[in-house]
């Protein structure tokens, strides 16, 4: 997976809210711009960033009581949360 940024390998235990939801972490992942291009999703190449997938799997790891703004690079909260107070929801 090249997501044009630095990435990290963890390990959680599976019944953990964090280990329910490790598969939607990579899909997250996937869809979030590189540094140089923050309104772009390197994914969903026809759309804006923040996209329908990667909103659609936010919304689904806050469901799972995982907060989604820890897995989003602080670069990039301003872009989803200009209010600057980041929610507990990417919608
Ligand atoms: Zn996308």
């Amino acid at each position: 997976m090249n997501l044009g940024r630095d990435i990290v390998a963890t390990v959680a235990a599976a019944d953990s809210p964090l280990g329910q939801v490790a598969r939607a972490v990579d899909v997250l992942s996937s869809h979030l711009p590189t540094p140089r291009q923050p309104r772009a999703c390197p994914f969903c190449l026809a759309s804006r960033w923040p996209c329908r997938p990667f909103l659609d799997t936010a919304q689904h790891i806050t469901d799972h009581g995982v907060d989604a703004a820890s897995l989003v690079p602080r670069d990039l909260h301003q872009v989803l949360w200009p209010d600057n107070k980041p929610a507990t929801r990417a919608s």
